[in-house]
């Protein structure tokens, strides 16, 4: 059956290539971002851009009240905008930090309680929540956004139990590396926070690792995470939770059957 789609964090990555494969798959897709010139592909192949800015209010209402005005539900909202600052936690400011939870936590936050009460009318929906393997593991100088997707990881679990009762769906997503901007959105204020000084070595083998996410490294093709959504949007009893990508299955069962001090040591030598 035809689905009404929203998708925040159309422009680039996983969320392009989430709205591409679902609107190939027949759906009415509505790519969300701050570039709308960077959705032209979208619109081409037949789906919506909207412009929106997770951490501006006024922007996420009018992105949604557009969809109700247009289709009069929204049928799914997959929750992908989101970026990673890295570096150390001295060296990063308070203002940084808070504007990553805006984004990934507060954001999403926000643009899921104006989505709820269409899809309770409706009695079904589905929210899917682009994760990370790093919701549940930890890297080096990663500190605050390890924070917001640990928060997501448990912020998604108690959202499912609250929304069962009206059938809703929440499904959670944890991509491992990934080919898309995301390293290059954080390697080079990293190495501007951190770069120098303290930390500045470490900081320097972080942005060399972080290569692996980006094209002609050792990452996965968003493809791959897309088709796991794919999977979320259409399955009929979805999981709770889908893994996929470059080294998301096994770091996330290291972390699981390594203890704390093992997973460190791992974890700084692949760094
Ligand atoms: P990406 O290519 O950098 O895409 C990030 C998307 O988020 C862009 O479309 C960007 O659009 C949007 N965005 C950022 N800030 C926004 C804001 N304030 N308002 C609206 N949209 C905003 O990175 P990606 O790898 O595809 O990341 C997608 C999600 O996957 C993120 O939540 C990320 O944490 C997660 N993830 C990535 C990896 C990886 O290895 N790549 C691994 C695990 C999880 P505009 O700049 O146009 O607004």
């Amino acid at each position: 059956m035809q689905q009404i789609i929203l998708i925040t964090g159309a422009s680039s990555g996983m969320g392009k290539a989430f709205a591409m494969r679902l609107i190939n798959e027949g759906h009415i897709v509505y790519g969300a971002a701050r570039r709308v010139d960077q959705m032209q592909d979208l619109v081409q192949a037949g789906g919506r851009s909207i412009a929106l800015d997770v951490t501006d209010d006024a922007s996420i209402g009018a992105a949604v009240e557009r969809i109700i005005g247009e289709q009069g539900r929204i049928d799914v909202l997959i929750n992908n905008a989101g970026y990673a600052i890295y570096g150390s936690v001295e060296e990063t400011s308070i203002a940084d930090a808070r504007r990553q939870f805006e984004v990934n936590i507060f954001g999403l936050g926000r643009i899921t309680q104006l989505v709820i009460p269409h899809m309770r009318k409706a009695s079904k929906g589905r929210i899917i929540n682009i994760s990370s393997m790093g919701g549940k593991m930890y890297t080096p100088l990663g500190a605050w956004y390890h924070a917001t997707k640990h928060a997501l990881e448990g912020w998604s679990d108690c959202l499912r139990l609250e929304l069962k009762p009206f059938g809703i769906d929440v499904v959670i997503i944890e991509p491992g590396i990934i080919k898309t901007e995301f390293a290059d959105v954080m390697s080079g204020p990293m190495l501007q926070r951190s770069g120098v000084g303290p930390y500045g070595e470490l900081a320097r083998r972080v942005a060399k690792g972080a290569e692996n996410g980006k094209a002609g490294g050792q990452g996965s093709a968003p493809d791959v995470i897309a088709a796991l959504v794919s999977n979320a949007v259409h399955a009929r009893k979805p999981r709770t939770r889908y893994a996929g990508g470059f080294l998301a299955k096994p770091v996330m069962w290291l972390r699981i059957y390594l203890g704390d001090r093992f997973f460190d040591r791992m974890i700084m030598k692949a760094a």
